[in-house]
């Protein structure tokens, strides 16, 4: 990449117009920093997503962006909390903590929480590439429809999503080093569905897939499935479609067309296998490899985007490099995440947001066996991955050292 004359000079360039964008730009904003938004889609754009967000996620929105407007939510506005369903067919309904939660648009939801940190965004502008030189950033960036943008920045934040074209950047490689999942979602018309509407639900069964999710969404009822990615989504859906149908009763009418997936880097927050970005390139929100319990990832989304942005802002007071800040800084967000996934701490220290080990202890001890049995089944569908040894290892760590070790991320 060459230097040219009508280069743009900013403080900070933010890849990704998100929620992890929206989150650092308030933060950057606050500080009187010069904060430009690049995002490749036109605005304000669909985020395929359930949308329901955590409380602690509603209350970072709330405390830092102010109360949701109504076309921020779907119907219905608002989620009670998560039921779990096994092939033993015992529900075991959770309601969150502390009430209900919205259910978000994401389309707009997004939208507005970017407008309100005050960051100009340059939308159908998708970023291309970058060279980090060491004491600023020279990133190349081109318009829809052709025209290239140049901008000299003092740090770029990626927070650009699971594909990170930003983390590509500057670790080609990572890609090829991490499994790679698919999760899309069909929308169907009701007949008759007996599911609990005000709550998210998703199926423990290693005969539907790593990821099986259900909820109802503007009178549609989403059926979406998650698989290791090569598998054939129709023939996926199609299964979990009967499934609910024959053990649920759940008719519904054929799919609308507009069925929608992508590719999920769901895995390193088990391992504690984060990418926190090189020299003055930052990486955050699902970029990184945050993603909570059951794919909740709003929360860590707005939580690592803004400590992205505090991180920043404390390398320029305190003239010290930025990695070593936001590596300090993260590890709270790290805890919250990996805590999650921790057989310790689930078992002993409730890291969710919903009581799990309360609901469990609450059925009667026949129904307590068969859940336990199933969950055990499924957990030994992700046994290709070789994830349970490195999960203990893990664990045994945050119980000696009181954290998870940061010579595992990059
Ligand atoms: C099917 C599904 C259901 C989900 N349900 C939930 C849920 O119910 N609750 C929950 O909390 N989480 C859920 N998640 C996860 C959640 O959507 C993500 O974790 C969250 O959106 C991550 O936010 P982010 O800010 O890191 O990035 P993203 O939301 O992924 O946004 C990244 C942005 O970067 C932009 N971008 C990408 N490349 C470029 C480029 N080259 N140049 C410029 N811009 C670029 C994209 O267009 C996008 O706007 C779900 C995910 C999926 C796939």
């Amino acid at each position: 990449m060459h230097e040219s004359s009508s280069i743009r000079k900013v403080d900070v360039i933010i890849v990704g117009a998100s929620l992890a964008a929206a989150a650092a730009a308030k933060r950057l904003i606050d500080a009187g920093l010069e904060t430009v938004i690049l995002e490749k889609q036109a605005l304000p754009r669909h985020k395929i997503c359930s949308g329901i967000l955590s409380p602690r996620g509603y209350r970072f929105l709330l405390e830092n962006f102010g109360p949701l407007p109504a076309e921020t939510l779907h119907a219905p506005t608002s989620c009670r909390g998560v039921t779990f369903h096994f092939p033993c067919m015992v529900p075991m309904p959770m309601d969150f903590f502390g009430g209900t939660t919205p259910h978000l648009h994401r389309k707009y939801s997004d939208h507005w929480a970017i407008q309100r940190s005050g960051a100009e965004v340059l939308d159908q502008t998708s970023f291309i590439s970058l060279r980090n030189n060491g004491g600023h950033v020279l990133v190349n960036a081109r318009k829809k429809g052709g025209a290239e943008l140049q901008f000299k920045a003092r740090y770029v934040i990626g927070a650009d999503g699971p594909s990170s074209p930003v983390l590509r950047s500057i670790y080609p490689n990572y890609p090829k080093q991490i499994p790679w999942f698919f999760v899309g979602q069909k929308f169907h018309e009701i007949i008759d569905c007996p599911l609990d509407e005000d709550y998210f639900h998703f199926w423990f069964h290693p005969e539907l897939g790593h990821y099986t999710w259900s909820h109802a969404r503007d009178g549609k009822q989403i059926v979406g499935v998650g698989f290791k990615k090569g598998d054939n989504f129709h023939k996926r859906h199609q299964h979990v479609e009967n499934y609910l149908r024959d053990k649920h009763g759940v008719h519904l009418k054929p799919a609308d067309p507009d069925h929608e997936g992508c590719a999920e880097n769901f895995g390193p927050s088990l391992l504690n296998r984060y990418v926190f970005g090189q020299g003055n390139v930052l990486i955050t929100g699902q970029a990184t490899g945050f993603l909570n319990m059951i794919g909740e990832g709003m929360s860590c989304a707005l939580h690592s985007g803004a400590i992205s942005g505090e991180a920043i802002i404390d390398a320029l007071r305190l003239n010290q490099p930025v990695q070593d800040i936001y590596r300090k800084m993260i590890s709270s967000e790290v805890h919250n995440t990996t805590d999650q996934w921790n057989p310790l701490k689930i078992a002993f220290a409730r890291p969710h947001e919903a009581d799990f080990p309360a609901a469990l202890m609450a059925l009667p001890r026949s129904e307590r066996i068969k859940v336990m049995k199933d969950i055990w089944r499924f957990l030994v569908l992700y046994k290709e991955f070789k994830w349970g040894r490195e999960i203990a290892s893990r664990s045994m760590e945050r119980l000696l050292y009181g954290k998870y070790q940061d010579h595992r991320w990059l």
